[in-house]
């Protein structure tokens, strides 16, 4: 089996396993109680916040641990408006780039609509910002876009679909300058295993991040929030996670998204380059052994892992069963729209026409991809493009 998909999520690394191995059995406690089981399990708890905000240069109190990256992206979007609301503040906009993840898009559509004020929240103008053929963020549009009434921005660190990294220090810059008042979110899911974080949380007031897009485990992530006055809590009850995230903690899981994300930034240049050069031995491949099939975008603009590509005269979803026939696991785009066939919007905001998207695939590559898988998903791409277009 040839496991192309770790942009959907990637196995668990060997020391996340047995990291989190004491947890459920062992270390059980409810990391809210009092008594000794449940001190174990906050100290655990405690160090695991210590270690993922060493990571990203942040203050433990600036981690708040999260049920994954689609609750970072809702606890971005709403909890800030819900800070807003209690503020009184004027701003009433906010901007997102045109290609973020669902998760971000359909918060920020979902406070554009009367049903926010179900949250206490007033509806806001939501603004998309641009991008061009390669998925980059076109920063002259989003500069005409942001005014002094902007409450937030969010512009992910680099695309899940295509992979492209947006310029994120240029986005910081302009938002200082026009929209001074607005706060700027950054989903840094899938460049979290790739990019420095620490830099993003720099720019960037809010980081989504997300487990096991880096070989931790599932359902459990984070939001990094630099300036905790400025977010309000979107699930209501016992008051974890100093009151911005109710819920009895994952203490397992948190331990696991800390290893990883330790274990990534001892050795994301290695790996990056390692996973790099694998990308560029498949993307190759494909394009000497498969006639018109066109990158998506210019390798060096992207993720080291992703490799995006379109092939003419074939359906996706055809082709992925072929692959799959083949052993090879690949994509149509964003893991949570496979299998539905609506149009991609990365690749309509990047003006690719309908026609050339219905064929349009993602390999992504990350720490368990080998040579030998390079060479087995050519030679199953070459051949199943072959049947599908004879
Ligand atoms: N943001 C991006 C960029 C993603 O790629 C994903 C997952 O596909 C998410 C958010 C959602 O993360 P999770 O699966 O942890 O909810």
């Amino acid at each position: 089996m040839t496991y192309l998909d770790h942009a959907a999520t990637s196995p668990l690394r060997p020391a996340v396993a047995e990291a989190m191995a004491p947890f459920g059995s062992a270390v059980f406690g409810n990391a809210s109680g009092s008594h000794q089981v449940a001190r174990r399990a906050r100290r655990a708890l405690d160090d695991a916040r210590e270690r993922v905000a060493q990571v990203v240069g942040a203050d433990p109190g600036e981690v708040v641990f999260t049920s994954g990256g689609t609750e970072s992206d809702n606890l971005a979007v709403f909890g800030t408006l819900a800070a807003l609301a209690e503020s009184g503040s004027p701003c009433r906009a906010i901007v997102c780039s045109a290609v973020e993840h669902a998760a971000v898009l359909a918060s920020c559509q979902a406070v554009a609509t009367s049903s926010a004020r179900l949250r206490g929240i007033e509806p806001v103008e939501v603004r998309s910002a641009p991008v061009d053929a390669g998925g980059a963020l076109d920063v002259g549009a989003l500069e005409e876009l942001l005014t002094d009434d902007v409450a937030l921005v969010s512009v992910m660190l680099a695309n899940n679909e295509v992979g492209t990294i947006q310029p994120l220090p240029a986005v910081a810059a302009l938002v200082a300058r026009r929209a001074p008042r607005a706060v700027l979110h950054t989903d840094a899911v899938q460049a979290a295993a790739y990019l420095d974080l620490a830099a993003a949380a720099r720019d960037a007031q809010l980081v989504s991040l997300s487990a096991h897009k880096l070989g931790g485990p599932k359902g459990v992530g984070a939001l990094i929030v630099r300036d905790p006055a400025r977010v309000g809590p979107i699930l209501h009850g016992g008051g974890h996670e100093r009151d911005r995230r109710s819920g009895t903690s994952n203490v397992g899981g948190a331990v696991g998204l800390a290893v990883a994300l330790e274990e990534i930034a001892a050795v994301r240049d290695e790996e990056g380059s390692r996973v790099a050069a694998l990308r560029d031995r498949l993307a190759g491949g494909i394009i000497s052994a498969v006639p018109g099939a066109v990158l998506s975008v210019d390798l060096h603009r992207c993720l080291p892992g992703h490799a995006h590509f379109r092939f003419g005269g074939v359906e996706r979803e055809e082709l992925l069963v072929l692959l799959d026939e083949r052993g090879v696991c690949a994509s149509g785009g964003a893991a949570c729209s496979s299998g539905a066939l609506e149009p991609s919007h990365v690749l309509a905001a990047m003006g690719v026409p309908p026609d050339e998207a219905r064929g349009a695939i993602r390999f992504s590559l990350g720490h368990t991809t080998t040579e030998s898988d390079v060479d087995a998903a050519v030679e199953a791409v070459r051949s199943a493009v072959a049947e599908l277009r004879a």
